[in-house]
């Protein structure tokens, strides 16, 4: 290497160019071998939080980058400890061991001339190159034109980085059997905020589609339901169903042999479950399924359906799906629990709960559809040209929609429905919390309404106990309030004020309320709490709801948000943002003309002018200061917690289509992707999305989601040139 001194070139000249070690030498049988074992690592690895076909190998990235960074050996000892740096500096185990890392970043600081190098990668796709720069301290840009690319960069370089840190969350714990809001302290805010919200939107989806999923009596849980794809048999004098199956294994282990028997019974192909409680028959090959090459064989008249006319069948929508069986976990015999998988037959009640899923989800898909403005369930079409999948074979498929069931539908919009209302209510959060007169926070960016004026008698007098505060709570599940809805609301909240506390403000959104109050006295010295008066009004709101719209289930979330305000200013502010939240959310052009909105003293014009003094004049400057940055930061929070959440659906489009099979080799699931082609699939298991096995929402969220934030967030911070 030459000394920077030595010559007056070219930035290049004086600290870039010297021999690099990598084109002179490099372990490329070892760090070979250290990629391929990297694909068998599951925990941590970022492969695991979204598919991504050509990312290269974390251990190549790192190694290669490394070597191109750091001078050539002079000798054959230093050319020696070299290879094995990098040999180590390879390994997955050492992803994370501060020693390597920091002398990796030592060295190639030193090679450099102290500068911090910085490096850019315009297509980085699924984020392997630069995050292994990061890893190796660079200043590291990265960029793609897929989208989705995009979005797995940020979750992989960017947010870590900026928001893995320690600091407060806030969490609900029970004490005295009351729910209390505590700050705590925690060593990464990301990632448990990422997991409390994880664990918000399942027990969101499981209080709405959970009964959708049933244990069995005795305590089982299904992983998952096993389905044939049938096709009525061409025989005139036969016509039975033929379910398609390659195979009929369910465990096909050298210890456990177990698998569906097909017998027939009044001209209709049955079930049995052979090698589980019967003994498994010699003669009986579960190899030989009734599908083969698309040609099908009735097991009722023994004739054949030609791989033309199956296809023509599924075409003209003549093909059904029929459940045959399903995979256990948490058995028991008597009072011992089974150890591993058990395998029963599909009941009438099965199909039953099937079918009611079946039903909400045409609600729920018109609801949604209304709501978002495009079918939820994917319409786009697929390359119906393209053989390598099913859409180009032949059988009728020809959106993307059509490769999930109807209760896999339904558990996927669910989820993303629960985490648009995660966005949203984390967002509401922000803007409740930074309305606040707080120096350090800014503004909502609401326009004042000029017309608001409140009567100065009518302020609070701050010394009473008790305190005022701002509340908001939502519907569940996206229940939308209807003009019928928001009337009950609006008089259930009237009905309580000047008994339980004193109303400031309130407006009825569609599908949230905020409320200013003040809790009265209960009885000498004590006040109504706030966990009392919000019971009152949205148990006695919701009943009437019910009532009057004939309508079952839950209006309100358990949960509201409350905080109290500090003086007049914050408490103005807090009305503002009540009587402009219709205005905002584009309801109305007018406030005047929006009939759920209630503040006290606020009399349009018709007070005589000395007796009001306006709203505005009151409000502190940084209110009326554009959004400020640290509610941008905020904002930016949000986005990439429900970012990593968003991955989950997307892994389920994996995990739980009509294109995953039970293998029974492994007793697991293949998904939609093991293959680099989306081929037809004849019988398919559909996953339990509630169980803890195998593929549910729970695991996902822990293995997919959690495990890989928690490796990156551990990567040593970049110092960034200012
Ligand atoms: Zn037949």
């Amino acid at each position: 290497m030459k000394n920077p001194q030595e010559t007056k070139m070219n930035f290049f000249e004086n600290d870039m160019n010297f021999k690099r070690f990598i084109e002179v030498s490099f372990p490329v049988k070892e760090v070979s071998e250290e990629s391929s074992r990297e694909k068998n690592i599951r925990h941590g690895h970022i492969s695991t939080l979204h598919i991504w076909w050509a990312r290269r190998p974390l251990a190549s990235s790192r190694a290669t980058a490394y070597a191109a960074l750091i001078p050539a050996p002079e000798n054959n000892l230093e050319w020696d400890t070299k290879r094995q740096n990098i040999e180590n500096l390879a390994k997955w185990e050492n992803s994370l061991n501060r020693t390597i890392i920091e002398k990796a970043r030592k060295d190639i600081l030193e090679a450099n001339g102290g500068k911090p190098l910085k490096v850019l990668d315009p297509f980085s796709g699924g984020g392997s190159i630069p995050l292994e720069c990061l890893r190796l301290g660079l200043e590291t840009y990265a960029n793609d034109y897929n989208p989705v690319a995009v979005l797995i960069l940020k979750c992989t370089l960017e947010y870590p980085q900026k928001f893995g840190k320690p600091g407060e969350i806030e969490i609900e714990t029970e004490s005295f059997g009351k729910k209390v809001k505590e700050k705590t302290k925690v060593q990464n805010v990301l990632l448990e905020d990422v997991k409390k919200w994880g664990n918000w939107i399942l027990e969101e989806a499981k209080k709405e589609i959970g009964k959708f999923y049933p244990p069995d009596k005795d305590g089982s849980i299904p992983v998952g339901y096993i389905w044939a794809r049938t096709i009525p048999c061409q025989n005139p004098s036969c016509g039975a169903e033929i379910p398609l199956m390659r195979q009929f294994w369910l465990a096909k282990k050298d210890n456990k042999k177990v698998a569906l028997k097909p017998y027939v019974k009044d001209k209709k192909v049955e079930f049995e479950i052979v090698g589980q409680n019967k003994p498994f028959p010699k003669d009986f090959d579960p190899e030989k399924g009734t599908v083969r090459r698309a040609i099908a064989t009735c097991l009722v008249c023994g004739s054949t359906v030609d791989d033309k006319t199956v296809r023509k069948l599924f075409q003209e929508g003549k093909a059904g799906q029929r459940m045959i069986a399903v995979v256990l976990h948490h058995g028991r015999t008597g009072a011992s629990p089974v150890k591993g998988k058990t395998y029963r037959l599909a009941t009438e009640k099965d199909l039953e709960i099937f079918k009611e899923a079946e039903k909400y989800l045409e609600e729920k898909r018109e609801k949604l559809m209304d709501e978002w403005g495009i079918d939820p369930v994917p319409d786009e079409s697929m390359n119906t040209d393209d053989p390598t999948t099913v859409a180009g074979r032949g059988y009728g498929f020809k959106v993307w929609g059509d490769l999930f069931n109807s209760r896999q539908k339904l558990a996927l919009i669910t989820f993303v429905e629960k985490i648009r209302q995660a966005y949203r209510i984390l967002n509401e959060m922000i803007d409740t919390e930074n309305s606040g007169t707080k120096t350090d926070s800014g503004s909502t960016g609401f326009q004042p309404v000029k017309e608001f004026r409140i009567y100065k008698r009518n302020l609070p007098h701050w010394e009473q106990p008790g305190g005022i505060y701002f509340i908001t709570f939502r519907t569940a599940n996206g229940f939308t309030l209807s003009a019928e809805a928001k009337n009950i609301v609006f008089d259930s909240i009237k009905f309580h004020n000047n008994k339980k506390y004193e109303l400031y403000a309130c407006v009825i959104m569609p599908d949230h309320v905020h409320l200013i109050l003040q809790p009265l006295e209960k009885t000498k010295n004590a006040f109504y709490s706030i966990a009392e008066i919000m019971h009152s009004i949205k148990s006695y709101s919701a009943n009437q709801i019910n009532i009057q719209l004939g309508r079952k289930g839950s209006v309100w979330l358990d949960e509201s948000f409350d905080r109290i305000l500090r003086d007049d200013n914050e408490l103005l502010e807090k009305m503002n943002y009540i009587v402009n939240n219709p205005v905002k959310g584009g309801l109305v052009e007018k406030i005047e003309d929006y009939k759920w909105v209630y503040v006290m003293g606020w009399v349009n014009d018709e007070v005589e002018p000395q007796a009001m003094m306006p709203a505005q004049a009151m409000m502190p400057a940084q209110a009326r200061m554009p959004v400020a940055p640290i509610n941008k930061i905020k904002k930016e929070y949000a986005k990439a917690v429900v970012s990593y959440l968003g991955f989950i659906p997307s892994r389920m489009a994996d995990t739980n289509s009509t294109l995953c099979h039970w293998d029974g080799t492994w007793e697991k699931i293949s998904t939609t992707f093991a293959r680099q082609a989306l081929p037809m699939n004849w019988d398919y298991i559909e996953t339990n999305v509630f169980s803890d096995k195998g593929y549910s929402y729970s695991n996902i969220l822990e293995n997919n989601i959690l495990n890989v934030l928690s490796h990156l967030t551990q990567i040593p911070p970049v110092e960034v040139e200012e």
